[in-house]
């Protein structure tokens, strides 16, 4: 299939299209459709298969749908990755995404260590979508500057490494945060029985991609 046939709101097609992406990869093919289902999906995938457009297109497009019944302010998915390279790279490809509908999405970044009252500033216009670091997402979920209760889907990007970068109290702490029926897409290199306890906590009988 080809981009506009997955399901996708059209200006995400447009947008794709303008990065000149001319056919989905395989995790694309596979997560996508699954993902727009709102389905849970543990899936295993490397950096360079396109992993982040199969997670973050599916949310863009949940974002827009909901926001074309429901106009009130709230952060609907929430990106988890390791690193703050991996948070700036992920929210490069939300904004590029956004390129044809940058008035109904807000995203905002969450990776450096900024005072309690730059963290309030930086989500006082409620973002959409936010991407951080584990560590900086409970911060400003424990400091009252995030919000969770609206949450519709979380993204947990390279979850083995997540784990292993010590982030096992902030995951679970997040966990407690989050509403009922929250949509979870896992991507991980590797799928080792590490991931079970966070699967265990985080999915509900996920469709597992083992590409
Ligand atoms: P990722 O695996 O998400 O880190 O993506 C690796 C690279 O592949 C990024 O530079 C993307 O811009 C590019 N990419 C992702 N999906 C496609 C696609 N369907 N066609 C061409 N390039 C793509």
């Amino acid at each position: 299939p080809s981009f506009d046939q997955l399901g996708l709101d059209p200006r995400l097609v447009q947008a794709v299209a303008k990065q000149n992406f001319e056919k989905p990869t395989l995790v694309q093919r596979k997560a996508i459709p699954l993902a727009l289902d709102g389905q849970d999906v543990l899936c295993k995938a490397k950096t360079g298969s396109g992993k982040t457009a199969a997670y973050v297109l599916p949310a863009l497009s949940t974002i827009l749908k909901k926001k074309a019944t429901d106009s009130t302010p709230s952060t609907a998915a929430l990106i988890l990755v390791p690193t703050r390279e991996l948070a700036d790279q992920v929210f490069k490809a939300v904004q590029e995404f956004s390129a044809f509908c940058t008035k109904d999405i807000q995203a905002s970044k969450l990776t450096e260590n900024v005072s309690d009252a730059v963290l309030r500033s930086l989500l006082a216009n409620v973002p959409d979508i936010v991407v951080a670091t584990p560590a900086r997402a409970w911060h400003s979920v424990d400091t009252s500057a995030l919000s969770l209760e609206k949450l519709q889907y979380l993204i947990l990007d390279e979850a083995d490494l997540l784990l292993s970068y010590g982030y096992d109290e902030d995951m679970e702490n997040l966990s407690r945060s989050l509403p009922k029926g929250v949509q979870t897409i896992m991507m991980s290199a590797t799928l080792s029985t590490e991931l079970d306890t966070l699967k265990g906590i985080l999915c509900r009988n996920p469709t597992l991609l083992d590409l």
